[in-house]
């Protein structure tokens, strides 16, 4: 019961399959608590896009304010999302933790670059 009819704050997550509502706020969810992916609905230009954005990393504004940094899987477009209080506390830090592994940008081949460009600072 409940769970076949979706209230319009529902959140369903297309990532992990985690299902809910935005406890104590107002506030619809903008990202899954449980995995911390999103869809990409709209990208820069407005188009549909419908890719997961998946967590890469915390931006940590200040201390009170978090973000989850996320890049879509589909487009590799980034956003951010403020963390809420309802977010899984053990992802946020085992993303938070771990070294970027998908950056914008490959950077194994940041080093192959600056030593090709002779910005080598060991010699
Ligand atoms: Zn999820
Ligand atoms: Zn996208």
């Amino acid at each position: 019961m409940g769970k076949e009819k979706l209230k319009k704050d529902m959140f369903w997550c297309l990532n992990c399959g985690w299902t809910g509502g935005s406890e104590g706020t107002e506030e619809p969810l903008e990202h899954c608590p449980n995995c911390l992916a999103s869809v990409h609905d709209r990208d820069r230009e407005g188009i549909e896009c419908g890719g997961i954005l998946e967590p890469v990393g915390v931006w940590v504004k200040s201390e009170k304010e978090w973000e989850i940094v996320q890049r879509c899987r589909f487009c590799g477009e980034m956003r951010t999302t403020p963390m809420t209080e309802q977010d899984n506390k053990i992802k946020v830090l085992s993303i938070a933790s771990k070294p970027v592994s998908s950056p914008p940008f490959p950077i194994e081949r940041a080093g192959e670059l600056t030593r090709l460009m002779g910005g080598s600072t060991n010699v």
